[in-house]
């Protein structure tokens, strides 16, 4: 298995954070690399990448701009769900 096994929450969080910047293309260059070569390596921010794209293209933008408590418990749900079949 090539996965780390334990990405960084804290930088997860962060991703989590930035994502609906990154899908809006709004991210300068190096942090949307940054996002890019996390999302290769973490499984579960990159289920979340395409949950929000699904999000995205079904509102046709995303809303709240910022992380809703709705929005960070799923990733949170996602993640654990992952750490337990792992
Ligand atoms: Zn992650």
């Amino acid at each position: 298995m090539r996965f780390r096994r334990t990405p960084s929450h804290i930088w997860c969080q962060q991703v989590v954070e930035m994502v609906s910047d990154y899908l809006e293309g709004t991210l300068p260059a190096r942090d949307q690399r940054r996002l890019d070569h996390h999302f290769t390596i973490c499984p579960p921010c990159s289920i979340y990448l395409s949950q929000m794209r699904e999000t995205l293209r079904l509102a046709g933008k995303l809303v709240p701009e910022d992380l809703s408590p709705e929005m960070e418990q799923e990733f949170t749900e996602v993640y654990r769900r992952w750490r337990e079949e792992s």
